[in-house]
């Protein structure tokens, strides 16, 4: 068996991060990606607990006050965390668990777990990423507007990050994304 790692994937919204990570639960049989909470509005598509634990304000600030999340942060108006205790059981139970959140919990994850692995994947460029959030179609355009000066500050802390992987090509993406864990997974074989 493997030991547990964490890794923490950032990027734009938009980078196709959810994809990737999509790709790497397929291939890596001990990978395991947490379910975080939020108090955004699901999508259409989206069920809870499949793709977020969805919160009210209220339920969130419980969380935080029970000491039940990770990390937590702010993100276009919204609130999301990571719920602590699966984390640390999936860790213990040595799977490479894959936490999909903005950087502002990345660092936070950093701090408390200085052995997380922190890797930031980046759009081939910021026309490109308009232009997906636009295909999506799921998006107003005030929030794809939110998104993109998002992106743009979350672009200027990219060299914070361990590793950064340009997503430009799905399959060389998803195969360098498989690599890294992999790599990192093999180091720490118990
Ligand atoms: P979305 O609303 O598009 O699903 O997510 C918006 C942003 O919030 C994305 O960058 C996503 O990675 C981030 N995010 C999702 N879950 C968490 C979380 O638990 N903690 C933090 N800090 N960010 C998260």
């Amino acid at each position: 068996m493997r030991q547990g790692n964490l890794f923490v994937i950032s990027g734009p919204s938009g980078a196709g991060k959810g994809t990737l990570v999509a790709h790497l639960l397929r291939l890596v049989p001990d990978a395991w990606v947490s379910i975080s909470a939020t108090t955004r509005k699901p999508r259409e598509g989206e069920i809870d607990g499949v793709h977020y634990q969805f919160q009210t304000p209220e339920s969130f600030q419980e969380l935080i006050d029970t000491n039940g999340l990770l990390e937590w942060a702010t993100y276009g108006g919204n609130q999301y965390g990571t719920p602590r205790r699966s984390v640390e059981e999936h860790i213990a139970a040595g799977d490479q668990v894959i936490l999909e959140i903005d950087v502002q919990g990345g660092f936070q994850v950093k701090e408390k777990f200085p052995d997380a692995h922190l890797i930031f994947i980046e759009p081939p460029s910021l026309e490109e990423l308009e232009r997906r959030l636009r295909g999506r179609g799921t998006e107003s355009d005030d929030a794809i507007a939110v998104r993109m000066q998002a992106a743009q500050v979350e672009l200027s802390q990219k060299m914070e990050y361990d590793i950064q992987l340009v997503n430009d090509d799905i399959d060389k993406a998803t195969a360098e994304l498989v690599a890294i864990v992999n790599e990192q997974a093999e180091k720490t074989r118990g």
